[in-house]
């Protein structure tokens, strides 16, 4: 499975330029250890899923978009399922407006509000701090 692989590459090297957020709701994201992740944000164990790392085609494959650096980015499993459910899927730039604007108002994912995320930075996989 070389093409399965190389997929999983990239979204790890995408993850890491996105400090392991999602691209389009911004939460921190898990890659291997969901117990640590769901300990750490208090999370159900059902809410946990959502927030998997997940290889997001900017353009999908269905639309001839490739499985290169430039179209792949790291996001949560809850966003890139629910933009490839609708019939229609929007660009990965509206998308990313729409999910913020749904966040705003407290209908995305189960979970705490990004502000009390993202007071605490670091990345719970790696367990690497910011010295800044
Ligand atoms: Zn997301």
């Amino acid at each position: 499975m070389k093409s399965h692989r190389r997929i999983q590459i990239l979204r790890r090297r995408a993850a890491e330029s996105q400090g392991w957020r999602c691209y389009y709701c911004l939460f921190p994201m898990w890659e291997s250890n969901p117990e640590a992740f769901k300990t750490r944000y208090s999370l159900s164990s059902r809410a946990v899923r959502h927030f998997r790392c997940t290889a997001e085609h900017l353009t999908a494959r269905c639309d001839g978009g490739r499985d290169i650096e430039e179209n792949i980015v790291a996001a949560c499993h809850y966003c890139n399922r629910t933009r490839h459910r609708r019939k229609r899927p929007k660009d990965a730039a509206s998308f990313a407006s729409f999910v913020r604007s749904r966040i705003d108002r407290g209908r995305w994912h189960l979970a705490p509000s990004p502000v009390s995320i993202g007071a605490e930075p670091g990345d719970p996989a790696r367990k690497t701090r910011q010295t800044k």
